[in-house]
């Protein structure tokens, strides 16, 4: 039983699209829907909020993933979590600001949490995708619309593959 479950698990890991099949499906869909919509109403948005907005977009669509142990998003997340989080309490040794200590708790219970999520658990439903594409409004509206958009070109792209 355990082997099979083992060998159903294993089976999930290797069909998984990789970050660069993700990356690339992100643009391709990108691609289609800024050409759709520049032709449909006209595109006004300036060359700057494009090439960022992209860059967000490619961000968003590998970050599902986060809750992958094998993916490169969650090793990056991993290691960037973890030099914030010295970076902070060697600062805290000589600041002595309280705040520099509630970061890498921040960080490492996160990164806790993630441990015990499974894959295509919590990261990989819409819901987690509208929370936090949401806050990029604060920044620039239209940054929404391409996290929106990486995101959800993740979650498609594992459903194609999965079938
Ligand atoms: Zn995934």
């Amino acid at each position: 039983m355990i082997n099979m479950i083992d060998y159903m698990l294993r089976v999930k890991y290797y069909t998984m699209p990789g970050y660069k099949t993700h990356i690339f499906g992100y643009l391709v869909m990108a691609g289609i829907i800024l050409l759709l919509m520049d032709k449909l109403i006209g595109l006004h948005i300036s060359i700057e909020i494009l090439v960022s907005g992209n860059v967000i977009g490619i961000l968003y669509s590998i970050l599902p993933d986060i809750d992958t142990p094998s993916s490169k998003m969650r090793k990056i997340t991993g290691r960037l979590f973890l030099a914030v989080s010295i970076v902070c309490l060697i600062a805290f040794a000589f600041l002595r600001r309280i705040e520099l200590i509630y970061i890498p708790l921040a960080l490492i219970s996160f990164l806790y949490v993630l441990w015990f999520s499974r894959h295509r658990g919590l990261f990989h439903t819409p819901l987690i995708g509208i929370l936090l594409s949401l806050p990029l409004y604060l920044i620039d509206i239209h940054y929404v619309g391409f996290a929106l958009l990486g995101f959800f070109s993740h979650l498609i792209l594992d459903k194609e593959v999965l079938r």
